[in-house]
């Protein structure tokens, strides 16, 4: 069929709902466009977008200077594999080290795909190093999201995620979040140890200082590797470019991938030296990852983003959104939490799935993380002006549910 010819929104969604596999439930509109933190859908209802594409259109939609550059770049080189060299990508893994803990860079498609690549880089790592057949147990946490596929959703301990899928990857072991006391289990047999920095999918949690700090000290104890998932949590969601910073410590591998290039399909892993050093030619590959189109998007992501003004920006806004939601005096919120943009209003019963519901009703985008928690992720490039309509717009929603 021609996808350019006119359907009602109707029509589309009945032909989605016949085509596409049914793992996602999808919202009862068809999106067409958008600006800034503004969507529209086919019929031209105005959508205010506090998903993001779940924490990815950091500089919202249509942004000027990203069409620019992927028009340019387009029109020059869009694909080479990893055969070759190419200007962007070398200049995106030059620029991700030098603002990072780490010295090489690893490109995939996506998040889960950067976790996987993070998973087999600790069990050569933990052989190539230590010579230890046997240390080959990772460590994960309550609550904890890696992606989907076979590697990281053996660390994404959710019951309803991993029962259709097992028998998953072997030796992982799920430990409580921000609990010091069993940081004991992780011994000489763990080679890894994953976490996010900060919860998204759990639910906006964030690891404590201290308990970075005790895990970082653990893992060098018994020689784990420690591996920060800052998926969605890093590259400016909280105000710092990463979201660990404010622990003090450093990891020996970073995972990124949501917002990375805006939009465009990106994961990265970052690993120091020393780990980069187990792996060999033809160890670990992607034919698509850090294409030339999409890593010279990322160069641009990433120059903005990083701009002390862009993240003095999220901290700002962050802590007038942070306010805002406080001052909604409504019995059903529970409370709110998180930082710079990324932020979570928990509910005192499972109110998520209406609250979302509603949104569209009140013309907003929104997602949950649960049952019982709104993630609060907007576009980083978010005004003031647009927090006050969305937590007038939740007030209203909140009235109704
Ligand atoms: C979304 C997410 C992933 C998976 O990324 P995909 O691009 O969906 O594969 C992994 N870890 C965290 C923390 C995430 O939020």
């Amino acid at each position: 069929m021609d996808f350019a010819r006119d359907l009602t929104a109707a029509e589309i969604m009945a032909l989605g709902e016949a085509h596409i596999v049914k793992t996602y439930k999808r919202a009862p509109m068809v999106l067409s466009h958008g600006r800034g933190v503004q969507t529209w859908d086919t019929e031209g209802r105005e959508y205010l977008d506090f998903a993001a594409g779940i924490a990815v259109n950091a500089l919202g939609h249509a942004d000027a200077g990203m069409v620019a550059v992927l028009a340019e770049q387009a029109a020059k080189l869009t694909h080479t594999s990893n055969l070759y060299y190419s200007l962007p990508q070398i200049a995106l893994a030059e620029k991700l080290t030098a603002h990072s803990f780490a010295d090489r860079v690893f490109f995939t498609n996506s998040g889960t795909e950067a976790n996987e690549a993070a998973i087999k880089f600790a069990r050569k790592y933990a052989r190539a190093a230590h010579n230890a057949a046997d240390k080959t147990q990772i460590a994960c946490f309550d609550h904890a999201f890696h992606g989907r596929t076979m590697g990281s959703l053996s660390l994404t301990p959710k019951e309803a995620y991993q029962a259709p899928f097992r028998p998953l990857v072997p030796d992982v072991i799920v430990l409580p979040f921000n609990d010091s006391a069993a940081l004991e289990q992780i011994t000489e047999r763990t080679c890894a140890v994953f976490i996010e920095p900060i919860q998204g999918e759990g639910g906006i949690h964030a690891a404590t200082p201290d308990f970075l700090r005790a895990l970082r000290a653990r893992c060098d104890q018994v020689g784990a590797l420690l591996v920060f998932d800052e998926v969605q949590c890093g590259l400016g969601r909280t105000g710092d470019l990463w979201a660990h910073t404010i622990s003090g410590i450093t990891p020996d591998m970073m995972t990124l991938a949501k917002p990375l290039a805006g939009g465009l399909p990106i994961g990265a892993l970052l690993a120091t030296e020393s780990v980069a050093a187990a792996l060999s030619y033809g160890d670990h590959g992607s034919t698509f990852a850090g294409s030339p189109l999409i890593t010279a998007v990322a160069n641009h992501v990433f120059d903005r983003i990083s701009a002390p003004h862009f993240l003095a920006h999220v901290k700002e806004v962050g802590s007038y959104l942070k306010e805002r939601l406080e001052e909604i005096n409504s019995p059903k919120i529970k409370e709110v939490r998180g930082r710079g943009l990324m932020l979570g209003v928990e509910f005192t019963g499972d109110l998520a799935g209406s609250v979302v519901e509603q949104g569209y009703a009140h013309g907003l985008l929104l997602v949950g993380s649960g049952t019982n928690v709104l993630r609060v992720i907007p576009p980083l490039i978010v005004s003031e002006r647009e927090c006050d309509s969305f937590a007038d717009r939740l007030t209203a929603i909140l009235a109704k549910v």
